[in-house]
């Protein structure tokens, strides 16, 4: 429970230096109130509230419960609301919004690095050398201050970032939107504007505080980062650098309060002032777009993101990443092939996967916290399309095979009766180097949920589409003309021909063909091919 200061108060302004938090503070008519999204009861600094203990006329008291309505007082005029179609809006998808959206969601993940004056930098260099980004931390308050942390208070702030600020970063970069100088111009937003974003106004069970203390956290952390850009002539676009600068400027925090009757003040609400840093002048510059002297880069948000992540974040915060990452990799519904190894690096760190590596036992529960992220990530509708050759049906999470299950109870027994006569079943354990197999496996891209596709143009949509029947197709066939380990030994036998035999005509050991005809593991594309063409006529007879 936070203090908060009564009418008591004789302004002897004793309380203001000795407040470990800064939490006091003095309000216009010039009386003192306590803050209580920043008062900690000075917890880990002092065994009991030090304003209540140097106080001459006792005036400090726990926050008293705030009893009736909040008033409708008159507040700041703010930008217009997000989302007024009710489910997308546009945003800047500038690479330095991407950068901070991987900063505030992989923290301490991220290969950061100390520079010669002792402060932490996270840097990202662009595909073939066309620039780099470098960003370092400062303190989340003070919006004109350009004072960075040392190493161990940098290092703190990292390990505090509450990855739901990468909500904030893509509402500010969406409200940039509506501005046609971002980087001169403020857009403001209050508390009832975010919480509607966020999804926050149907969490009864949080308390009006507690909403508001959230809310400025998140506000304030996704301020917390300067970039600096270094960027080469890129097309007829000259090469340019940016110095030093606040990726978002929290200009001015104002808090609206409701005072009792003992005098104590209620925080009711906050207003937000916004604006973002030079790095809009470069990148999300409409009128040096036309004029070929800057890029204007914008993307699709969708709100469903927005509330999906304030949902899952504690139990699947790899999903949380990597749905984060793929907003903007997927470049609004363009198909792009990603490695397995690529999105779990994204999901869990360098370090995570090393230690997975080298543990007993490790890569096994990194794989089934992959494979429940996925899953996360499906129910989501960022559906998974598993590339038939490199990340086939046993190496697959059960959750994708059991979405094969038909729904007509009698074909559902008949699917399981005839996964049980084969020599591989589909809940059969993971098979032996699964791991080794994923490290190698792909995706040929996501089905995306309705909304992150809604704002592509008709010809995106369609190319999107075709894309997505050509894998679909591809992903059939592929199953459809697999040898089963059970079809291999069958028609090996009609031909009399040992394994040895069959090793030999393969250019393989025996071991890989009993594995395979075990179903330990699943022939590749090539490896498939010939087997086909030496197993061919006897297959054939089979499949009749
Ligand atoms: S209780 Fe401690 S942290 Fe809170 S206002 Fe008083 S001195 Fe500051
Ligand atoms: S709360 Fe007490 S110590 Fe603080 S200004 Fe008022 S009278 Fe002084």
């Amino acid at each position: 429970m936070p203090y908060s200061i009564n009418k008591e108060c004789i302004q002897c302004n004793d309380c203001i230096s000795r407040c470990p938090t800064g939490a006091i503070q003095m309000m216009e008519d010039g009386r003192y109130w306590i803050d209580p999204t920043i008062c900690n009861q000075c917890e880990g600094y002092y065994p009991e509230p030090q304003c209540l203990s140097i106080c001459p006329v006792d005036s400090p008291m726990p926050l008293p419960a705030k009893k009736g309505r909040n008033k409708v007082n008159p507040r700041p005029i703010t930008s217009q609301d997000l989302f007024l179609n009710g489910s997308t809006n546009t945003f800047a998808s500038a690479l330095v919004i991407w950068e901070l959206c991987n900063i505030l969601t992989q923290k301490q993940s991220l290969p950061w690095q100390i520079d010669e004056l002792g402060h932490l930098y996270y840097q990202r260099k662009v595909s073939r050398n066309r620039g780099k980004l470098t960003f370092k931390v400062t303190d989340e308050c003070e919006w004109n201050s350009m004072e960075l942390l040392q190493q161990k208070a940098a290092e703190k702030a990292i390990a505090q970032l509450d990855i739901r600020s990468c909500c904030l970063n893509l509402i500010y970069a969406a409200h940039a939107t509506a501005l046609e100088r971002p980087w001169e111009q403020e857009f403001t937003i209050n508390d009832q504007q975010i919480e509607q974003y966020l999804g926050l106004e149907k969490r009864k069970d949080l308390s009006k505080l507690t909403k508001l203390t959230l809310i400025k956290i998140l506000a304030q952390q996704a301020c917390q980062f300067l970039v600096k850009v270094d960027w080469l002539r890129h097309g007829k676009i000259p090469g340019f650098s940016i110095p030093q600068d606040r990726v978002w400027h929290l200009v001015n925090i104002e808090h609206h309060v409701q005072e009792d009757d003992l005098g104590c003040q209620h925080l009711t609400g906050l207003t937000f002032q916004i604006r973002a840093g030079e790095w809009a002048k470069y990148f999300f510059n409409q009128e040096g777009y036309w004029q070929r002297t800057a890029f204007y880069q914008y993307g699709n948000l969708p709100k469903s993101l927005l509330t999906q992540v304030m949902s899952i974040w504690q139990q699947h915060e790899g999903a949380v990443r990597m749905i984060l990452w793929l907003l903007f990799k997927t470049k609004m519904g363009k198909d792009q092939r990603i490695t397995v190894q690529t999105l779990m690096r994204v999901a869990y760190g360098e370090e995570r996967m090393g230690e997975a590596a080298s543990q007993s036992g490790g890569q096994k529960r990194l794989m089934r916290t992959f494979e429940s992220n996925l899953e996360a990530l499906s129910t989501y509708g960022l559906k998974p399309l598993f590339d038939p050759e490199t990340y086939p049906p046993e190496i697959q999470p059960l959750w994708a095979k059991l979405a094969e299950l038909p729904d007509d109870p009698e074909a559902a027994l008949e699917f399981w009766l005839e996964d049980g006569r084969g020599d591989h079943s589909l809940t059969d354990v993971a098979p032996r180097g699964k791991w080794n197999r994923l490290m190698n496996a792909r995706l040929l891209g996501f089905d995306l949920p309705s909304d992150w596709e809604q704002k592509l143009s008709a010809k995106d949509q369609s190319q999107h589409k075709n894309k997505q029947k050509i894998n679909k197709r591809k992903i059939k066939t592929a199953r459809k003309d697999r040898l089963m380990g059970s079809q291999i030994t069958l028609a090996r036998k009609k031909l009399k021909l040992s394994q040895r035999q069959l090793a030999s005509q393969m250019g393989k050991s025996q071991s890989w063909v009993r594995d395979v005809e075990k179903g330990r593991f699943h022939p590749k594309g090539e490896d498939q091919n010939k087997l086909h063409q030496i197993l061919q006529a006897e297959v054939h007879v089979e499949n009749k």
